[in-house]
């Protein structure tokens, strides 16, 4: 299927590895003009040149913590108007409920919740008056499946996913949509980090395997295309079955 943005623009948060460099790769390949954004440089100039490779196009990078208001402002400084938007960073520390202090907190909030939440404030007046826009947020399972000691995670998502829920709806009327992907047991170099609690991970998905972040990367940019229009302010579980409670 021809996802009909060609020539579209598109900043991808945390692209410097797993799912956003996934979703970055299926983007380019669709012709789009990505730029990644993550916090160290030499992992971004790698990531830059693998999807150059296999895709023939030449991503540009911004070097940016998205948890913080400098670095949304060198993302935004860097291209003022993109078509697509998709946001992400690194999950929070898993810790006892009883062990989470106010900092761990803030931390979560800045990086789970309020980078997307900025950024969309930054980036959907544009799209809005243009008439086209895609967002994207990765936030995870947890929001569907609550997982033990990953409280963090799962509060500052939810916070997310509620937002979504009232502003996709907003904005629904011009042209742009917002939506979230809710990753499970997907082998990123995260999940490959894990190593013997990846293997008890695995063994739960019903699909009888980790995701490919390529399978991740195929559903955000169909998110992304013409085609997804009517599509708004969704949880897409990409988790190979493996969320049953819904909450
Ligand atoms: P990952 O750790 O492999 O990749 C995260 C990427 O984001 C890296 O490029 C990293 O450099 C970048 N990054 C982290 N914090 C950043 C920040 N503050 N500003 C800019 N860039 C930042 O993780 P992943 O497996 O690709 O997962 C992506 C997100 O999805 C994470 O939040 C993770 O918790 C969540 N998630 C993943 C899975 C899975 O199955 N892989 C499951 C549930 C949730």
């Amino acid at each position: 299927m021809d996802l009909r943005i060609q020539d579209r623009t598109a900043i991808v948060c945390g692209a410097s590895r797993g799912l956003g460099m996934a979703c970055a790769l299926a983007l380019a390949n669709e012709g789009v003009h990505v730029t990644l954004v993550a916090r160290r440089a030499e992992a971004l100039q790698m990531a830059a040149e693998r999807i150059a490779e296999a895709t023939g196009t030449q991503p540009g990078f911004v070097v940016a913590d998205v948890g913080t208001a400098q670095g949304r402002a060198a993302v935004q400084a860097s291209n003022a108007d993109p078509d697509i938007l998709v946001t992400n960073a690194g999950g929070p520390p898993a810790k006892d409920f009883t062990d989470l202090t106010r900092e761990d907190w803030e931390q979560a909030l800045d990086a789970n919740f309020l980078s997307a939440v900025e950024m969309i404030r930054m980036f959907a007046p544009a799209m809005r008056a243009r008439r086209f826009g895609r967002v994207v947020n990765i936030t995870s399972a947890t929001v569907r499946m609550p997982v033990e000691r990953l409280d963090l995670s799962t509060s500052t998502r939810l916070a997310l996913t509620g937002y979504v829920a009232g502003v996709a709806r907003q904005i629904a009327k011009d042209g742009v949509t917002i939506n979230n992907l809710l990753p499970g047991t997907v082998m990123t170099e995260r999940l490959v980090e894990l190593g013997a609690t990846a293997d008890a991970l695995i063994a739960r998905v019903p699909a009888g395997r980790a995701g490919k972040p390529e399978e991740f990367g195929a559903a955000c940019a169909f998110l992304c295309s013409e085609q997804a229009a009517f599509i708004t302010g969704q949880n897409l579980l990409v988790d190979g079955g493996l969320c049953t409670l819904t909450i």
